[in-house]
């Protein structure tokens, strides 16, 4: 059951917070701190979800690979190189200063256009991580055992299960 959370958790995740970003975009509407709270607690348990989904292999996941997965794995070139250009430490750490920086503007009703990008910018990367979770095997950085990135602990899916 969990993990059928986790396979969905992503897009879940991505509605709840565009449906977030429309509300906070409407003039004169304030919206409830109690609803800032249930959104979190949401937010919180999708994003475990999602961590917990990533430990095991999901076959909901395996089934919804694309048949060429090397093909899609190059149309994704640019999310894998987002996820890997997180792996290091003063770049997630000075986006992670940024994003906090757009939530003090978010008063402001021209700095909440920077709260609403980053929250955007936020939800992109769940996909690129998600996404180089799933077609980890096709990674070209993480094939050729990157300066980035040491070997992946998850072992390849396709091929134990098949
Ligand atoms: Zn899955
Ligand atoms: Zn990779």
């Amino acid at each position: 059951m969990g993990r059928v959370v986790g396979h969905y958790a992503p897009r879940a995740l991505a509605g709840l917070v565009g449906a977030l970003l429309i509300l906070a975009l409407v003039p004169g509407l304030a919206l409830p701190w109690q609803l800032w709270v249930a959104v979190l607690g949401i937010a919180l348990g999708l994003g475990l979800a999602i961590l917990a989904h990533h430990r095991h292999l999901c076959l909901r996941c395996v089934g919804a690979l694309p048949l060429n997965a090397a093909a899609a794995a190059e149309r994704y070139a640019r999310r894998f190189r987002a996820a890997h250009l997180f792996e290091r430490r003063p770049v997630a750490l000075g986006y992670l200063a940024a994003v906090a920086l757009c939530s003090l503007l978010y008063a402001d009703p021209v700095g909440r256009y920077f709260w609403v990008g980053a929250q955007l910018s936020l939800v992109y990367l769940m996909f690129a991580y998600v996404t180089h979770q799933r077609l980890q095997p096709w990674c070209p950085r993480c094939r050729h055992g990157g300066q980035e990135h040491a070997a992946p602990a998850t072992p390849t899916p396709i091929l134990t299960t098949t």
